[in-house]
């Protein structure tokens, strides 16, 4: 809890429709949850990128959130889901009341995000490495089912690159042409090894095209995640501060 903040806040924040919500309302949102403190840089890095996309990139329609012709989205960095669920209850795929009782036993709401107990998320997430490999799979099925209209976007954290499994699914998903294939990499320069030449380059080698850009700007947000990239997928390195 913020420490200005009063029960009765806690309340009236509940209490609010769906509609009221704004990106200036996401840190009281996330002030419901406590618990997972070691997490709390994780979780606010990627909050900028994930408010930018539920807001104005991807096509979920709140009343209907697994309608089949849906984009999907991917926290592949499950740890310190914070900002994930503030963003959902936010944009009404998740009751606000719901973030007050997250990691309790009989919660839905982890300290990982479950795909099986919450209809709003995609997959279950926080063993690093799997995310970008599922959205891969994800894009082939819906190929073979002749859906071309999904999209996936899929957050990765710039150390989760050094899981191997990552780039398997780099080179398979320009491989097979994916073009609905977005993967973000919040970078805040905490990878172990690193790469070449950047992130970007990484990606660019394999045949994705790609942009690198401030993860805290909006509008530079919101042009990487909508640009078009016919034939290819596409990476977004979204820059954030160093812990
Ligand atoms: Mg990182």
């Amino acid at each position: 809890m913020l420490l200005n903040q009063t029960e009765s806040d806690n309340e009236r924040m509940t209490q609010r429709s769906v509609t009221e919500y704004g990106y200036q309302d996401l840190e009281k949102l996330m002030s419901l949850m406590t618990g997972d403190e070691k997490h709390s840089f994780s979780a606010t890095s990627t909050l900028d990128v994930i408010w930018t996309l539920y807001d104005s990139v991807l096509k979920i329609d709140p009343a209907n959130p697994q309608a089949p012709d849906r984009d999907r989205f991917f926290l592949s960095k499950g740890h310190g889901p914070m900002a994930y669920y503030a963003v959902l209850a936010a944009k009404g795929l998740i009751a606000v009341d719901d973030l007050k009782h997250w990691g309790e036993f009989d919660s839905s709401f982890g300290y990982h995000p479950d795909g099986e107990l919450i209809p709003a998320v995609e997959i279950g997430t926080g063993s690093l490495g799997h995310g970008l490999g599922i959205g891969v799979g994800m894009l082939m099925g819906l190929r073979l089912r002749k859906q071309n209209e999904p999209r996936v976007f899929c957050l990765i954290g710039d150390a989760e690159l050094d899981e191997g499994s990552n780039h398997e699914a780099i080179a398979m998903a320009a491989r097979m042409r994916l073009e609905n294939l977005t993967a973000i990499v919040i970078d805040n320069n905490s990878a172990s090894l690193g790469w070449p030449g950047g992130i970007a380059t990484r990606f660019e080698n394999e045949g994705w095209s790609s942009a690198t850009i401030d993860g805290r700007n909006h509008e530079d947000i919101k042009t990487a995640l909508t640009q078009s990239h016919p034939g290819v997928p596409h990476v977004v390195v979204a820059k954030v501060e160093e812990k």
